[in-house]
């Protein structure tokens, strides 16, 4: 049986020393320095930092979930720093409050990556209406994930109301973010020909919105011309939603131009996908898949922490690598 909600409060510690109790109403009042203290609490492997955590994000539950959440892909290079800069200071000009998450399952960086992104969005880092915190070194997806959906949490909870995840890098990261947000906007450079063959298929199928950054000066024609040929290869393409045709816009994050019709987009997507029931639906099919991967992974931890087990499974897979196993008929 759980130990009384206040004694469970007085025996939590998290790595900065503060209660995890006494971090819900700070976080609640918006504190931007208790919001990051409650993001490392959650980035903490340590077993009782976890059981912290997770009693913090059992409290923040009942003020969570007003956000749009909004994933930011696309190649490196293509802009998406300058766009999100842009795009959040407009954002906060509308009166919103910008939270902005980096996520880079596959890196190892450090903390010169804090460094490194809030040099890249420099004005957006000293708006007092914006939080922006990028992932820390990644032990695994799973980690990086479940730590990406608590952290949205949080934000919502300290009043942030729209959170922006960008993924860093290419691949897996992409459909790890489309899986925890409500919409997903793909950022892609004037491209020929060729260069729109070499975009995954995969990637253009997850997108809710396309932009087609780099509208400006030299780029502009050619950036006119992906415009109309990446609509047509999204016409070929099933679209995830009936009742929402992906829209491909042109904008420059360089100039501001089509930024505001980006919010907009936002406005018009959710509410549409409210009016047909299918806000909700992504949404709770969304925790359900992220319950899962949960039970799955500790699972998995709990499998090959057992000691009976860890024995076995050397021998499995010695056997295996000698061709003569079980496992190997
Ligand atoms: P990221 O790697 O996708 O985050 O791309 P960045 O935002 O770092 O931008 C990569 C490069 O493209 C930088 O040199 C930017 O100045 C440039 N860039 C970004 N947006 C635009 C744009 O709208 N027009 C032009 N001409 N250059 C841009």
């Amino acid at each position: 049986m759980r130990a009384p909600k206040t004694q469970r409060r007085i025996a939590i510690s998290n790595p900065t020393g503060v209660t995890g109790g006494s971090l819900l109403a700070p976080l609640r009042r918006g504190d931007r320095r208790a919001l990051a203290q409650a993001v490392t609490l959650m980035e903490s492997s340590r077993p009782e930092h976890r059981e912290a955590a997770e009693r913090l994000i059992e409290e923040v539950l009942p003020y969570t979930g007003g956000s749009v959440r909004i994933g930011i892909s696309g190649p490196p290079g293509a802009g998406k720093s300058t766009f999100i800069e842009r795009f959040g200071l407009e954002g906060i000009a509308l009166g919103r409050r910008i939270a902005v998450l980096a996520v880079d399952p596959a890196s190892k960086r450090g903390g010169g990556a804090i460094l490194a992104d809030k040099t890249r969005m420099a004005e957006l880092s000293r708006a007092p209406s914006a939080f922006i915190r990028p992932s820390s070194a990644g032990d695994s997806r799973g980690g990086v994930a479940r730590r990406t959906r608590e952290t949205i949490l949080l934000c919502e909870a300290a009043g942030f109301d729209a959170v922006l995840v960008e993924t860093v890098g290419v691949g897996q990261a992409e459909t790890a973010v489309a899986e925890m947000v409500d919409m997903f906007v793909l950022i892609l450079p004037p491209a020929g020909g060729d260069e729109l063959q070499g975009i995954k298929r995969g990637v253009i199928e997850l997108a809710d919105l396309v932009l087609v950054n780099k509208t400006d000066g030299e780029l502009a024609s050619a950036a006119h011309r992906s415009v109309a040929d990446y609509a047509s290869a999204l016409g070929l393409i099933r679209p995830p939603l009936p009742e929402w045709q992906v829209p491909v816009r042109a904008i420059s994050a360089l100039e501001g131009a089509g930024i505001r019709e980006v919010w907009d987009d936002v406005g018009r997507f959710r509410t549409t996908l409210e009016a047909s029931g299918a806000w909700l639906r992504r949404r709770s099919e969304q925790a359900r898949a992220a319950l899962w991967a949960e039970i799955g992974d500790s699972l998995l931890n709990q499998f090959r922490a057992a000691s009976a087990v860890a024995q076995r499974l050397a021998a499995a897979e010695d056997a295996l690598r000698a061709g003569s196993g079980w496992a190997a008929r």
